[in-house]
This record gives C-alpha cells, sequence and structure tokens, in this order.
C-alpha cells in the first residue's frame, strides 16, 4: 500500500516491529530444513482492563538454539526444560542454547496496554488488536499454533489455513492452525461481522467488517476475487486455503499471511478497493508467499507496485502517467548526494516525510526497474519468470539473486548489468538531445540528432523515441551505451516533433518542461523558506507549520527576505502579501475553504514557490492534514476539510524537442482595407499599436490609426510608453498650449529618459494637441527600473520609490519568461547585471506599471477610448500589458501591428499591416561624444567621430559646448533640442570653451557645417 494515497502502512513496516534488529542477521544454516520449532500460545482477555494473560509453550528441536525477546511483556514465570529460570525483567532477551535433544521452554506473561504504549496494539470493548510485540518473538520461523478466549460476541483472525471455534459459557475459544512456518504473527479480533464465499473452487474468502461499515462488505469481497483470480492467472495459485479482509480500529494498511489489516478510517476511503487492496492481495503472492531476504534487500514493494498500482493505471490507459507521477515523486525528494541505493533499501521507513526519500526508491524507483526488465525481456517472458520465480521460492526467502535467476533462465540473457545499474547506482540518467537538426538528402528529410547522458558514467538504456511527422508517427527504440550517442534517421515526411521517451518508460530524471510544480517539490526540496505576511498568518496557520516542521524549513516573516532569499529558495507563502503578490499578483483563489497552488518560482525555475490561502483558522486546521496523501498535485482546493478541486500543472510529456515548422500563410482574399480594419478596430476600449522605436513606417501607422479613429469618434485619449508618469503635468501644459515644443522637450527629459529621435512621435503628439486628445504618460520612473535590474530586485529601494511600484506584479503569466528570456540573450553580456532574474522583474514592472496606468485612466473614463503606443515587446497579446489590464479591467483590447516578416506575428497580433518601408531625413549630427559637465554650464566632448563634421570643423576632445546658434546649452539635453531645429540649415555656429595650459580658458565660436549630414547616420 502506498502512503500518497492513504497514509497507511505497508506489510514491511511490520517485520521491522516485529522483530528485533537481530533478525536481520543471517539465519543459521542448520535451521533451513531441520525440524522446526512449534510455538503454542494460549491467552485470555481483560478487556475493561486492556490486559491479557497468556502461556507460551516452545517446543525446539534437538541442534537448534533460541533468542526470544520478552521486551513489553510482564514474565512471571519461565520454565525451561522442566526447569524454572530466572525471570529478570530487566533483560529483554532470553537465550536457549542447542541442545543434543529436544527442549521445552514455557513462559508465563500478561501484557497491560497504556494509552500511547503502541500505535499498533489495542485491547478494548469496541476490539481487539495484537501486531507489536505482543508474545515472545522468536529469532527462528516457527509453527504456530494459536488459542484464544474472546467474548462471545467477537470473532478472531490470525493467520491460519483453519480456524475452530467453541463456544464455552459466556465465552468463546478461537483456535487457528497455519502449517507454514513464520517469524510472526497477529492476532485481530472484535464485533464483525462476517461474510463469507469461495474462490478458486475450494478456497474461502472471508469479509470481517465492523457492523457499522457492513455496506462495504460486498465490494471488498467482489474486488478482492477479482483480485485473487488475476494474480492467480498470471503468478500460479494462491498459497494459503483462506483470504480475509479484516477491518481494523487502529489506522493500518497492511498484508498478512492469509489477510490484509485494513483501517475503519482506510477502508472508507472510496478509492482503496481500486487500488491498495489489489496491492494488499498481491502481497500473498510477493512478501508473505516468497518473503524478501533481509541480507538482500526488498524487492517486494517494488515489483507489488508495479504488478498492482501501476498496472491497474495501464488497465485505464493510465501507465505513462502513472509512472511519470513516480518520477515526478523520485526527482521531489531524491537527491544524490542521500546516496539512495535501491539494493540497500529494505523497509517502508517512516510514513512521514523524513521516510519520503527512502519510499521514493523502494516503492518508485524498483517498480521502475520492473517495468525496465518487462521492456527489456518481453511481457511473456516477463510473466513466465515470475511464476517460475513464485514455484521456486514459495514459502521461501528470496532476493534480487534469486530473482535474477529465474529471469536470466527464462529469458536466456545475461541480465547482471541490467540488475547491477538499477541496484547499485545512487544516480538516474538524465537525458538531453543535442546537435537535433534536418537536413535534404536527394529530396527527403533525414533527422540528425545526439542523445546526451549528463551523468559521470553511462548508463546502458534502451531509449523510446517517437518522431511526429506531417502525416505520421514513427516509434523507435535506439539502444545507448556512451555519454554521447548521434543517431541519423532517414524520413518520407517532414518531422517536426522528436519526442525522447514519449511514454516514461526509463527511470530517468525529468528535464524542466516536463516537471510540474507540486506540493511534493516543495516538500522535498533542500531550501525551503516559508514567508509570512504577519504574525497573525503564523496563528491562522498553525496547524499546516506544525506539520511541515519536521521537514526543516527556514520561517520569516515577509519583511525580513531579501531579494536574494526569493531566488535561492523553494518558497511557501502562507498568505498573500507583498513578496507573493510581486511574483504572481492576486492569486485568483476561491474565497472560503483553504487552496494551496503550487507554481514554479519565476526567479529560479529549479524551484517551487506554493501558494496557500485559507478563509479561517478551522479551514487550515480541516485541510492540513490531509495534505500529505495529495504530494503530487500542483493545486489543491478543500472547503471544510473535503476536496473540491485538484489538479497537475500540464507540462511536456516526453523530452520534447521541435524540428521543423513549416510557415504557416494566410489567405490573400481576407485581406482588408485600411478602412475596414478601423471599422472593426473602433469596437474597441484598448487598441495597441505596437512599434519598433526607429521604425518610421509604425509611426506612421499610428498616427494614421489615431486619425482615423479619431474621426470615426473623438471620444479618444491616447497612451504612451514614451513619457514616464511624473511627466503628465508637462503633458497636459504642452497640449494645452502652456509650452513650447523647446520647453516641454527640456521640462519632460524626453531626451534623457527616451533617447530616440523626436520627429518620430512629433505629429503624433502635435495631432493631439491640435484635437485636444488627451495623452497618458504610461511608463513608470526610468531610475527606479534601473535600480531593480542593478540590485536584482525591489529590495534595495526607499519607501518613497517603492509605493510607486504597482503591488500585483505577475512574473508568471505563461509564455512571458520565454519571451523576455529570449530577448535578453540578445543583449546579454552588454549590460551591468547578467542576472536574467533581474531583467525579468525589471520588465514585468514596466509592463505592470502601463497596465495599472491604462486602467486606471479607463476607470476614471469609461467612455473613452485608448490608443496605446509601445513597443513591439509590451504589445504582446499573451504575456505583455493586454492581460494585465485584462486582470485590472475587463474591457475589449486589440493589438495592432506592422509586419516584420517573423513568424510569431500572427500570435502576438490580432491584426497586422503591411506598411512600406519609411524614414526620415537624417537627423543633423555633430559626431560628438558628450557628457553633462558637472556644476559648470555646457556639455563636453569626451569624444569625437573621425568621420564627423565637429572633428572635420575643429571641434577637440574636452572642449566644453556652450552654445548653438547662440542658444545657451547648460547640457546634453540642451544640444539634442537645438540640433532637432537644424535639419534644413546649412550649418550651426557652436560657442566652445577650451581650456589651454598656459593662458587660462578660452572660448571661440566654431561653424559647424551640416550639409554632408545626410552621409552621416550614426554617432
Ligand atoms: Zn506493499
Amino acid at each position: 500500500m502506498t502512503v500518497k494515497h492513504t497514509g497507511v502502512f505497508c506489510y514491511a513496516i511490520l517485520l521491522v516491529l516485529l522483530f528485533n534488529m537481530d533478525f536481520l542477521k543471517p539465519r543459521p544454516a542448520e535451521a533451513s530444513h531441520q525440524t522446526v520449532p512449534e510455538h503454542y500460545i494460549s491467552m485470555e482477555f481483560d478487556l475493561q482492563a486492556s490486559s491479557l494473560k497468556a502461556n507460551s509453550r516452545i517446543d525446539l528441536p534437538a541442534g537448534l538454539n533460541l533468542q526470544l525477546n520478552l521486551s513489553r511483556l510482564n514474565v512471571s514465570r519461565i520454565i525451561i526444560n522442566g526447569q524454572s529460570a530466572e525471570t529478570d525483567q530487566t533483560n529483554n532477551f532470553l537465550d536457549i542454547p542447542p541442545s543434543p535433544s529436544a527442549q521445552e521452554i514455557l513462559i508465563t506473561y500478561s501484557i497491560e496496554l497504556q494509552p500511547d504504549s503502541s500505535p499498533y496494539n489495542l485491547i478494548s470493548t469496541t476490539g481487539i488488536t495484537l501486531i507489536d510485540s505482543w508474545y515472545p518473538i522468536a529469532d527462528l520461523e516457527m509453527l504456530f499454533k494459536l488459542t484464544a478466549h474472546i467474548p462471545k460476541e467477537f470473532e478472531a483472525v490470525s493467520e491460519a489455513d483453519v480456524i475452530i471455534t467453541f463456544e464455552i459459557n459466556d465465552t468463546k475459544q478461537v483456535t487457528f492452525r497455519f502449517p507454514h512456518p513464520l517469524f510472526g504473527i497477529n492476532f485481530i479480533a472484535g464485533p464483525y461481522i462476517v461474510t463469507e464465499e469461495n474462490f478458486s473452487e475450494d478456497k474461502k474468502l472471508v469479509a470481517y467488517f465492523f457492523p457499522e461499515d457492513q455496506q462495504l462488505a460486498a465490494d471488498y469481497l467482489a474486488k478482492a476475487k477479482n483480485y485473487l483470480e488475476r494474480y492467480e492467472e498470471m503468478l500460479g495459485p494462491y498459497p494459503y486455503d483462506r483470504f480475509s479482509i479484516v477491518e481494523n480500529r487502529l489506522p493500518t494498511g497492511f498484508a498478512m499471511p492469509t489477510f490484509t489489516l485494513l483501517g475503519q478510517s482506510v477502508v472508507r476511503l472510496p478509492f482503496i478497493v481500486d487500488t491498495s487492496l489489489g496491492h494488499e492481495v498481491l502481497h500473498a503472492w510477493f512478501g508473505n508467499g516468497v518473503h524478501m531476504s533481509p541480507k538482500e534487500g526488498n524487492w517486494v514493494e517494488g515489483l507489488t507496485t508495479y504488478l498492482a498500482d501501476q498496472s491497474f493505471a495501464s488497465d485505464k490507459g493510465e501507465g505513462a502517467k502513472y509512472r511519470k507521477e513516480q518520477l515526478v515523486k523520485y526527482q521531489s525528494y531524491v537527491r544524490p548526494d542521500m546516496d539512495l541505493v535501491l539494493r540497500n533499501f529494505s523497509n517502508v521507513g517512516h510514513g512521514n516525510i523524513k521516510g519520503q526519500p527512502t519510499r521514493a526508491v523502494g516503492y518508485n524507483k524498483s517498480s521502475m526497474l520492473f517495468h525496465m526488465l518487462r521492456n527489456k525481456v518481453g511481457s511473456e517472458v516477463f510473466t513466465d519468470s515470475l511464476r517460475d520465480f513464485y514455484k521456486r521460492l514459495k514459502y521461501k526467502t528470496a532476493g534480487w539473486s534469486d530473482l535474477r535467476t529465474s529471469f536470466e533462465n527464462v529469458s536466456g540473457m545475461d541480465l547482471e548489468a541490467f540488475f547491477s545499474q538499477w541496484l547499485d547506482r545512487n544516480d538516474i540518467p538524465l537525458l538531453s538531445v543535442q546537435q537535433a537538426e534536418v537536413i535534404n538528402k536527394d529530396g527527403y528529410p533525414v533527422v540528425l540528432f545526439s542523445i546526451v547522458q549528463k551523468n559521470e558514467t553511462p548508463y546502458v538504456l534502451d531509449v523510446p523515441v517517437i518522431i511526429k511527422t506531417t502525416t505520421e508517427e514513427i516509434r523507435k527504440i535506439l539502444s545507448i551505451s556512451e555519454s554521447q550517442s548521434p543517431f541519423e534517421i532517414p524520413m518520407a515526411t517532414v518531422p517536426e516533433i522528436l519526442i525522447i521517451d514519449p511514454d516514461y518508460d526509463l527511470m530517468r530524471e525529468l528535464a524542466a518542461t516536463e516537471l510540474p510544480p507540486t506540493w511534493s517539490g516543495f516538500m522535498g526540496a533542500e531550501n525551503k523558506l516559508v514567508i509570512l505576511p504577519s504574525e497573525d498568518h503564523r496563528i491562522l496557520y498553525r496547524v499546516l507549520l506544525e506539520q511541515i516542521e519536521e521537514a526543516e524549513v527556514k520561517i520569516m516573516l515577509q519583511d525580513e527576505v531579501t531579494d536574494e532569499d526569493i531566488k535561492k529558495n523553494s518558497l511557501l507563502f502562507l498568505g498573500t502579501g507583498k513578496i507573493s503578490r510581486a511574483l504572481f499578483a492576486q492569486p485568483d483563489h476561491p474565497e472560503d475553504g483553504f487552496t494551496l497552488d503550487a507554481r514554479t518560482n519565476p526567479l529560479n525555475t529549479g524551484q517551487v514557490a506554493v501558494l496557500v490561502s485559507a478563509a479561517n483558522q478551522e479551514q487550515v486546521e480541516r485541510a492540513a492534514g490531509k495534505l500529505r496523501h495529495y504530494g503530487k498535485y500542483s493545486y489543491l482546493s478543500f472547503k471544510d476539510g473535503r476536496m473540491q478541486e485538484k489538479n497537475i500543472t500540464e507540462t511536456d510529456s516526453g523530452l520534447t524537442i521541435k524540428l521543423v515548422s513549416l510557415p504557416s500563410g494566410t489567405e490573400t482574399s481576407n485581406q482588408k482595407s485600411f478602412a475596414d480594419i478601423i471599422a472593426q478596430l473602433s469596437d474597441f476600449s484598448v487598441i495597441y499599436v505596437g512599434e519598433g522605436h526607429t521604425n518610421y513606417e509604425d509611426h506612421l501607422l499610428q498616427l494614421e490609426i489615431i486619425r482615423a479613429l479619431y474621426l470615426h469618434d473623438p471620444q479618444l485619449a491616447i497612451g504612451m510608453e514614451m513619457f514616464t508618469r511624473p511627466t503628465q503635468p508637462v503633458l497636459d501644459r504642452y497640449l494645452a498650449g502652456e509650452l513650447d515644443e523647446k520647453a516641454f522637450l527640456k521640462e519632460s527629459h524626453y531626451f534623457k529618459s527616451w533617447r530616440f529621435d523626436y520627429r518620430l512621435y512629433r505629429d503624433i503628439i502635435n495631432f493631439a494637441k491640435h484635437n485636444n486628445i488627451p495623452i497618458i504618460a504610461l511608463n513608470l520612473e526610468k531610475d527606479i527600473a534601473s535600480q531593480v535590474f542593478k540590485d536584482g530586485g525591489p529590495n534595495s529601494l526607499d519607501d518613497e520609490d517603492a509605493v510607486l511600484l504597482p503591488a500585483d506584479r505577475k512574473l508568471d503569466e505563461p509564455g512571458y519568461r520565454e519571451r523576455i528570456e529570449t530577448a535578453f540573450m540578445m543583449h546579454a553580456g552588454q549590460g551591468q547585471n547578467d542576472d536574467f532574474s533581474s531583467f525579468l522583474q525589471a520588465q514585468a514592472l514596466w509592463d505592470e506599471t502601463m497596465a495599472e496606468t491604462i486602467v486606471e485612466y479607463l476607470q476614471n473614463h469609461p467612455d473613452e477610448r485608448m490608443v496605446i503606443i509601445a513597443g513591439q515587446g509590451h504589445v504582446d497579446r499573451n504575456n505583455a500589458i493586454p492581460p494585465r489590464v485584462n486582470r485590472r479591467l475587463s474591457v475589449p483590447q486589440t493589438v495592432v501591428i506592422n509586419s516584420h516578416g517573423s513568424a510569431t506575428e500572427s500570435e502576438t497580433a490580432d491584426f497586422i499591416f503591411f506598411s512600406p518601408p519609411a524614414s526620415l531625413p537624417p537627423f543633423p549630427l555633430l559626431g560628438v561624444m558628450l557628457e553633462d559637465t558637472e556644476d559648470e554650464v555646457g556639455a563636453l566632448v569626451t569624444a569625437l567621430n573621425p568621420q564627423g563634421l565637429a572633428q572635420e570643423a575643429g571641434i577637440k576632445e574636452k572642449d566644453i559646448i556652450l552654445a548653438i546658434d547662440s542658444e545657451p546649452v547648460n547640457d546634453m539635453e540642451d544640444i539634442k533640442i537645438e540640433m532637432l531645429y537644424k535639419e534644413k540649415s546649412d550649418s550651426v555656429l557652436v560657442r566652445i570653451k577650451r581650456k589651454a595650459f598656459l593662458f587660462g580658458d578660452k572660448e571661440l565660436d566654431i561653424e559647424v557645417p551640416l550639409k554632408s549630414a545626410a552621409k552621416v547616420h550614426h554617432m
């Protein structure tokens, strides 16, 4: 039974509980096929006192030595071969040395259960459960003969093929007979209703359910019968005469020989009959029928998981999904530095968080081993090998080597290397595809690629591959054994996608594109940080915090968290606060109940970030206990502790590589006139017209659209990326005619903050001015975005600047990161800060600020439409400004761009124009590099273009420009503004100050001709 679904424990934990560690030593060889010791136990109960009294008699054959563990027993008498022995209660162990003749050991003892003395034992009027150290436990296998006296209204179960019951007065005597030696037995009794039927002709299938759950029995019997028949057909006859399903007052999920013991809380879960029940039934063959050898590690759970849980998922067509979940779980919990190898897995470990890595190896990796083994030898040989194994080793102990022997004998293959690489290595294959390309040979496509193993030592693997072409899917198995294995596959039609291991047939590390963010991804992460918005949240989420404490989480209040903390850790936000809003905006969680929402940390895609919200403390308490069953999910919502919604974020199926995208096109008969498109555009509230900032044809298109829309309906405003929000008053004054253009450019610091040739925007702005169309400055102060970029996050901003940021910023808008990353790669190495996450944060700040400004304007002017003028990257309809506006205000929006021949245009815009290229006459440039002087007037020449006009006219480095055509120059901006008006001039008179070594500073007027301006395009 897997903890994932039910939180109960599997049979193997029992072995550990029942047997002291000496059990794990090799068994003495002479014990194997000699006469077996017999252990008679007779006991009676005092249910009120939670106690039992019992006698054990052990008949020990000649030549055998025996050690008995008496801990937890109140021993009152020991008689060995008729002689009283000391009952030293300080020594928990009784050693019986071998004797040439048979020996008899009699022990009288009692047990009084204290509350909490063991979570597995119970003696009460509602039922009896004895599965943990309740009789003298031996280090040898024995034949047990158990007799118990129980209340008349109780029924009892133990490992038995035969159960004999007598009623004596008001008690019942039950005797159990079982012909196979066992290391230990268990005893269960209670006021059961017993339902019985037959399977496999003369074998008995029995249900022991409490009266209140009796209605569940029929389904359990029917399903158990199916499982018994399924595995008899697959593996050979069920090894015993009876199989019982027994309900337990305690929360267990165990498989014992002849029965399974399921907790009352467990049997009531609706999915148990379809999952865990089959797993426990199968343990009759593997685990009980064939026991695992403690020396050789536990193969039982992997094989049982594969033939039960995995196989049931496969029956529903969900085998690949199930295996992927196994790999996700493994990857969430297991890291190479834990040095967990499958061969060392012996027990289940804790059902809690600390046991998860061990379980991921012992169940999931092990189950994958059997899956790969089946693919290697073929289904038929696989089943035949298991039948052989079961037949040879029924009622015996077996290890991995016995399994290998059966598989090698039946298949005729040498499987040493196969078993060894999966049992003895602590890493798993990490595959990638490199140098994938498609070439043409004689008119047909050929796919070339290399499968690369990033492991230090390469694995030997059979890698399933699909190549999807325009017309078909081609499947291949590619064998690899090197670090790099090149392949060349000729195709008949165009190959579009290559997928490595599409059905998760390999135990391997998943790529980021395959790995969904999950709750277990957080719980298994190496560095876990819990972020609380305030101390109140510590109280609200107290129960959840207590539960995750053992997973070694760090807990911080949001004000203590640095930008670096956010990037380094996997995050858990308990409640929405300023940091979660700066990464994910306001999550769309239901208001009542409890929601857990795992995302990828947008600043570090290797980590998860989990957003949790809850209506109140009670909702947290009712949901928290259930979370550990739902580790594989990305999104969970509970109400009053009941599951409302659960899902796993969709990721690629298999390692997916795009090969060829054939170009798409459009039918020219669909082409529309400018007027038709304008008619359509006027239905929208926000019309984005994107631009390449220096493409004049884009600005002409913006102007035409504004003009046409204005004609259509003058209720129009223009939003511009080019102006930051604090410049709005200057813009307003210019539009109102209170400033001339020079003053406007100077006061708005246009050239400092935007820099691009003002003539590109001049007509748009002046058209607005003449027609009283408001222009809205959309952008965030440039300095703030630069500081965020430089410092790697908004943490270093002072309070005054921090309040200017939009509080809700969604960094994980789908596709955003990928697009920004492409832009970043193009600029990488140029900036002060090559850290991509800072770049992403700065970009999102711009897009969110512009969206926020647009929404504010529309809310205050609901009757107006807006044309938004911004760079093409900001108007992407999928993930730039438009969805961020929509998140804040639902309005009809549309995106218009000019075609630049890029294949993605039709995905990012709604309307595409084909404007002819256009350009402005060249801007008159002096050919100087300038810097502002510190406290003097003028602008300092720091360099000259050797082919430039200033150089030719005699201006020198370190000259300070004081005036242009008598207009004084205070800084660089003034020069740019002055030059804007020299488009048609023949020359300008530049007044400079030149430092002279001996004679002090002198001022000179130098005439710079502009005639050859046309030749000079750039500084
Ligand atoms: Zn199991």
